[in-house]
C-alpha cells in the first residue's frame, strides 16, 4: 500500500487528502481563508495565509490518517488557477497581495487591448481570450503599482508564480522556482505550442522574463519538499491547476472524453490530444497536462455561476435552509411553470463573456411558486453547461461519448437527471467525487513508479450512478430554444 499526499489549495479554503494508492481516501482536511475585498471586482488573498493554511492542513491530513510523513510516496499540488502572487526571491516575502482570478481590475486594459485589434493574435498564441481572468494583465498591474517593483523585477529580484509556483517555492525553502504546463497555460503568457514562454506575449504585456518559473510537465519530480514542517523530505511529484487536475482524475485520457465540474462555476473541459484546437466558439484552449508522452491540449468552457445560483436560493431568497433541499423543492413541481431563471449575477462566461450581463427571471405568472423558480435555477445550471457543450460540438472533431461529472452539486440527482436530458446524451456521476485532489495524487504517484501507466489509473476509475435521457428530443430541444431567448434578453444590461 501506498500513500500520496494530495494539496488542494482553492479560492476559499486549502485542503489536503492522504490517498491510497486505490484511491480511497486515508485522512483529510480543510481550512478557510480570509477573502480581502478592497474594492468592488477586487478580490485578494494573503499570500502567507494561503501557505500557512497549506501547510497546516498537509500536517493534520497526516495525522487524521495516523501517518508519519515518511509513509508519503509523493505529493501532488493542485491548485485555484490563474490568481498571481510576486515575490521578492531573497526574502520570500510577497511584494503585494495575490491578485484573485475572479478579480476585475485590468478590465479597461484588458478593453484597449482589444480594441487595438490584439484578441486574435493573443488567442493564437495563448489560446486565451483578453479576459482579466487570465494573470497576465494581473501581474503588470503589480509592476506598474506597487512602487519600485518593475525595477527590481527587471534585475532579477523578484519572482512571479501563480498558487502553485508559490507552494513550490516554500515547500522547498526557495530552491525551487517552477510551475507546470497547465497553470502556466492559464497566464496568458505561454505560447500553447512550444509549451514555453511567449516573447512576443510577455512584450505585449510588458512583463518580464526574469521573472518567470521555470515550465516543467505536470507530472514529474519538482523537487523534494524539505520544509521542516513537512518533517521528512518527500518528492513533490505532480502539478496541475484545479480543473486539468479533475479531468485527470476523472481519468479522461482519451481525446473526446470530458466532464464537468459542478462548484461553485461550472467547468467543462473536452480532451483534444496532442493538437490544441482552437476555439470559433469562444471556448479557450487550454493546456491539459504532460506526463511522460507530449502535451495534451483541452477545450475548455465555464460558467460563473453554477452551484452558487443555488447559495442565492439559499441566502439571498431564503427559499431554502440547505443547498441539498433545492432538490425536494424542485422535485415538488412536474416542470418550472415556464420560468426561466438566467443567473447571469456576474456577467455571463463562455460561450458569451458579456460582463455586462446581468441575471433575469421571465415567464413569472400569478401561479408561479418558490417551487418552480428553486426548479428554474437548477434548470439554469443544465441549461449553460449544455450551451458549452454545444460550442464544444461545434470545435471539437470528436464528439463526447458521455459526461463524466463531479463536484458539490453534483450530488443532486434531479439536477443530473436535467443534464442527460438537456444533453440528449448520458451523464455518469464517478464514484470518487474528490476529482480534482485526486487528479494531483495519480500525476504524483505516476511519477514516481506508483502507478505503472494511464492505463493502470484509467482501470480503476468508478461510476457511482449513470442517468440517461428521459425528455423527448423534441421537448429537450423546445426548451433550449426558449432559454436562449431568456440569456439574450439578460445581455448588455448593466451597460449604461
Ligand atoms: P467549490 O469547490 O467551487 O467551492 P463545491 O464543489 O464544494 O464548490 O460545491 C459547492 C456548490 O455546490 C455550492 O455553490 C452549493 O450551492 C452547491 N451545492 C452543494 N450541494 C448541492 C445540492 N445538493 N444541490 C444543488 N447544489 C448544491
Amino acid at each position: 500500500m501506498a500513500y500520496l499526499l494530495a494539496l488542494d489549495q482553492g479560492t476559499t479554503s486549502s485542503r489536503a487528502i492522504v490517498f491510497r494508492d486505490d484511491a480511497t481516501i486515508a485522512g483529510i482536511a480543510q481550512r478557510e481563508f480570509t477573502q480581502i475585498y478592497p474594492q468592488p471586482g477586487w478580490v485578494e488573498h494573503d499570500p502567507r495565509e494561503i501557505w500557512s493554511t497549506q501547510i497546516s492542513v498537509a500536517v493534520e491530513a497526516l495525522s487524521s490518517a495516523g501517518l508519519a510523513p515518511r509513509d508519503v510516496a509523493a505529493l501532488g499540488i493542485t491548485n485555484q488557477r490563474e490568481t498571481t502572487i510576486v515575490w521578492d526571491r531573497k526574502t520570500g516575502e510577497p511584494v503585494y497581495n495575490a491578485i484573485v482570478w475572479q478579480d476585475r481590475r485590468t478590465a479597461d486594459f484588458c478593453a484597449d487591448l482589444k480594441a487595438s485589434g490584439a484578441e486574435a493574435e493573443v488567442q493564437r498564441r495563448t489560446g486565451l481570450l483578453l479576459d482579466p481572468y487570465f494573470s497576465g494583465t494581473k501581474v503588470r498591474w503589480i509592476l506598474d503599482h506597487v512602487p519600485g517593483a518593475r525595477e527590481r523585477a527587471e534585475r532579477g529580484e523578484l519572482a512571479f508564480g501563480t498558487v502553485d509556483s508559490w507552494l513550490i517555492w516554500h515547500l522547498t525553502e526557495g530552491r525551487v522556482h517552477a510551475t507546470d504546463v497547465s497553470n502556466a497555460s492559464r497566464t496568458l503568457l505561454l505560447n500553447l505550442e512550444t509549451a514555453d514562454w511567449d516573447p512576443e506575449m510577455l512584450k505585449l504585456l510588458g512583463v518580464p522574463r526574469a521573472l518567470l518559473p521555470e515550465v516543467k510537465a505536470s507530472s514529474g519530480i519538482f523537487g523534494e519538499a524539505s520544509t521542516p514542517l513537512a518533517g521528512w523530505p518527500f518528492p513533490i511529484a505532480g502539478v496541475a491547476g484545479d480543473q486539468q487536475a479533475a479531468l485527470f482524475g476523472q481519468a479522461c485520457f482519451d481525446p473526446g472524453m470530458g466532464k464537468n465540474t459542478y462548484g461553485t462555476g461550472c467547468f467543462l473541459l473536452q480532451n483534444t490530444g496532442a493538437t490544441p484546437v482552437m476555439s470559433r466558439n469562444r471556448l479557450l484552449t487550454t493546456i491539459a497536462w504532460k506526463t511522460a508522452g507530449p502535451v495534451e491540449y483541452a477545450l475548455e468552457g465555464s460558467v460563473f455561476i453554477g452551484g452558487a445560483v443555488v447559495q442565492w436560493l439559499r441566502d439571498g431568497l431564503k427559499l431554502i435552509r440547505s443547498a441539498e433541499e433545492s432538490e425536494a423543492l424542485a422535485a415538488s413541481v412536474p416542470d418550472s411553470g415556464g420560468v426561466f431563471l438566467v443567473p447571469a449575477f456576474a456577467g455571463l462566461g463562455a460561450p458569451h463573456w458579456d460582463p455586462y450581463a446581468r441575471g433575469a427571471m421571465l415567464g413569472i405568472t400569478r401561479g408561479t411558486t418558490a417551487a418552480h423558480v428553486a426548479r428554474a435555477a437548477l434548470e439554469s445550471i443544465a441549461l449553460q453547461t449544455a450551451d458549452l457543450l454545444e460550442a464544444m460540438k461545434l470545435d471539437a472533431s470528436q464528439e463526447l461519448k458521455e459526461l463524466r461529472v463531479d463536484g458539490g452539486a453534483c450530488r443532486n440527482n434531479l439536477l443530473l437527471q436535467m443534464q442527460a436530458d438537456y444533453l440528449q446524451a448520458p451523464v455518469v456521476r464517478s464514484a470518487v467525487t474528490e476529482t480534482t485532489a485526486l487528479g494531483a495524487a495519480y500525476l504524483a504517484g505516476l511519477a514516481t513508479g506508483v502507478y505503472k501507466s494511464m492505463g493502470e489509473i484509467s482501470s480503476q476509475w468508478r461510476a457511482d450512478r449513470r442517468f440517461v435521457p428521459q425528455m423527448p428530443a423534441e421537448q429537450a430541444g423546445a426548451t433550449r430554444a426558449r432559454w436562449k431567448r431568456a440569456v439574450e434578453r439578460s445581455r448588455g444590461w448593466a451597460l449604461e
